[in-house]
């Protein structure tokens, strides 16, 4: 199971408009389940460009998020690293061993 979008930050108490959170993956996933092809999926991919946090979310309030520009994941490091994981996590014991 994925990890939830866990940001805490002060701007979670903003109006979600003036939060400074955008959507990285709307609505879907690259997923290594089906050979990273595009996979439509009620969960969005959330980044908080403040404090860096990253994780998935069905909440409704990704409808009125902007999507993310090239650059705003790689200017989170942290961010791109556990967006990475995200994408190549994959269940265990099935792909152990496999290299
Ligand atoms: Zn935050």
């Amino acid at each position: 199971m994925s990890v939830s979008f866990s940001c805490h930050c002060e701007e979670r108490r903003k109006p979600v408009e003036q939060r400074r959170w955008v959507v990285v993956t709307r609505k879907g996933n690259y997923s290594a389940f089906n050979g990273y092809r595009w996979a439509s999926s009620a969960y969005s991919d959330v980044l908080c460009l403040f404090c860096g946090a990253i994780g998935r979310t069905k909440a409704r309030f990704v409808d009125r998020l902007p999507d993310s520009k090239p650059g705003d994941l790689e200017a989170n490091p942290l961010s791109q690293q556990a967006h990475e994981e995200h994408l190549s996590s994959r269940p265990t014991g099935r792909w152990a061993g496999c290299k």
